[in-house]
């Protein structure tokens, strides 16, 4: 809808291994792989591994967007996600990876007129992580 995706020089890289101790296991991959192993979570979660979400948008447009999205629009909000690994040997904490990702405004209807406007209104597909 004429709006374009803004790169802003996303996705940083992070570290392939630990930058302490050059371990390549990390403790979070290997309990999601046994967990998707037995089935527990979906092959699709967690493809990139432990991400933090921090959803980037002015506030105060939140119920323009809303109803640009109830109007057949499609407004997007930006999301800044940070791919985390735990280092299995040493349990360093690092970064592997910070994008910057465009997702589609979701209106959940709480009511039959009415875009839900408390807390966060919208549903953000997290299709990536
Ligand atoms: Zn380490």
């Amino acid at each position: 809808m004429g709006e374009e995706n803004i790169n802003m020089g996303f996705p940083i890289k992070g570290y392939d291994v630990c930058p302490d101790c050059g371990c390549a296991d990390c403790i979070g991959a290997e309990t999601i792989r046994e967990l998707k192993d037995k089935g527990k979570i979906p092959e699709e979660m967690f493809a990139n591994g432990l991400s933090l979400g921090f959803p980037l948008y002015d506030p105060r447009k939140l119920q323009k967007m809303a109803s640009q999205a109830l109007l057949g629009s499609t407004p997007k909000v930006s999301t800044l996600k940070v791919f985390l690994a735990i280092c299995k040997n040493c349990k360093r904490l690092y970064v592997r990876e910070v994008d910057l990702l465009w997702q589609e405004v979701t209106v959940q209807i709480q009511t039959q007129q009415r875009p839900q406007t408390q807390g966060f209104p919208f549903k953000l597909p997290f299709s990536k992580g």
